[in-house]
């Protein structure tokens, strides 16, 4: 914490922290190309070429924010550093803002900075199978259950050791459903590992080496025990951050925040957590207001 603050004592240096991450090897300008500028005040470049105004926020979702710079990167410090994942409120009252909707619409924007653009998708040998996440009733396989929403889990396995992952929420557990969301995150010619449940049946003619690890989509020995570990870690992890609730139409969003910090697990350093969401942050263009508002407000 202290490291941070030193950091970052100044507006100045959370500006420069951005500028490099930015343009790690100089100001490049975003119109023309060229490698020179004029610095202006209020951390504002002219292309010296073409004249193009830009900053090292333009673009990012930190564009147009009235509040500093330091405050959003600690925000980030923050989000990084809860292991259960922040709250609106936890983050309100870290940053000491005054208002709960300010701080609600920063966690979201943040939470979009938590997938990573142009991702790669997992690759190797990966088990699949689906969950059930919020709402009260269990779910039935293959049907809507109300209140629900029904992810897909894909889980990389690599020496026996649970790799990375990914999540995609399904409307169904139908065919076109689930070999959407394999293609989404799973490269072709990769080993898949399912049950026996028909919505998986084709998915060699899409391009997989598709092996069916259990007939029964009901019964039987648990042989997907990688992908069943991280669906128990998701569900306990809403459980303690979101007290279960997880209702559309944001799910997506926790979902890649999960993902986010689940792929990021051995990384011990919380810098480099930091960095990675900061770098992500500046990498994603500025979210509107209007795709934020009309979500659970009490999250
Ligand atoms: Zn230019």
């Amino acid at each position: 914490m202290l490291e941070f603050e030193q950091r970052f004592a100044t507006e100045e240096a959370s500006l420069d922290y951005l500028f490099q991450l930015r343009w790690p090897d100089g100001f490049r300008c975003p119109r023309c190309g060229h490698r020179q500028a004029w610095a202006m005040k209020w951390n504002l470049y002219r292309c010296a070429c073409c004249h193009f105004l830009t900053s090292a926020t333009a673009g990012t979702i930190f564009q147009d924010t009235k509040k500093p710079l330091r405050l959003w990167f600690r925000a980030i410090w923050h989000l990084t550093s809860q292991k259960y994942g922040a709250n609106a409120l936890g983050l309100q009252r870290v940053l000491g803002l005054g208002s709960y909707h300010t701080s609600w619409t920063w966690l979201h924007k943040l939470r979009r900075a938590m997938v990573r653009p142009g991702r790669d998708r997992l690759s190797g040998t990966v088990q699949v199978d689906e969950t059930y996440i919020g709402g009260e009733k269990p779910g039935k396989r293959g049907r809507g259950a109300a209140g629900k929403a029904l992810v897909v889990v894909m889980v990389e396995v690599k020496e026996g050791k649970i790799g990375r992952i990914r999540l995609r929420r399904v409307p169904d557990a139908s065919g076109p459903s689930l070999k959407g969301a394999v293609k989404d995150g799973v490269d072709l010619g990769t080993t898949v590992h399912t049950d026996g449940w028909e919505g998986y049946a084709g998915l060699s003619k899409t391009g997989y080496v598709h092996e069916v690890v259990r007939e029964s989509a009901d019964v039987g020995k648990n042989l997907l025990p990688k992908v069943n570990r991280v669906i128990a870690l998701l569900k306990r992890w809403l459980l303690g951050t979101y007290q279960g609730r997880l209702q559309p139409p944001h799910p997506d969003y926790y979902l890649d925040e999960f993902t986010f910090r689940f792929n990021r697990r051995t990384s011990r350093s919380r810098g480099k957590l930091f960095y990675r969401l900061v770098q992500q942050a500046a990498a994603i263009a500025p979210v509107p207001a209007k795709d934020i508002r009309g979500g659970t407000a009490d999250l």
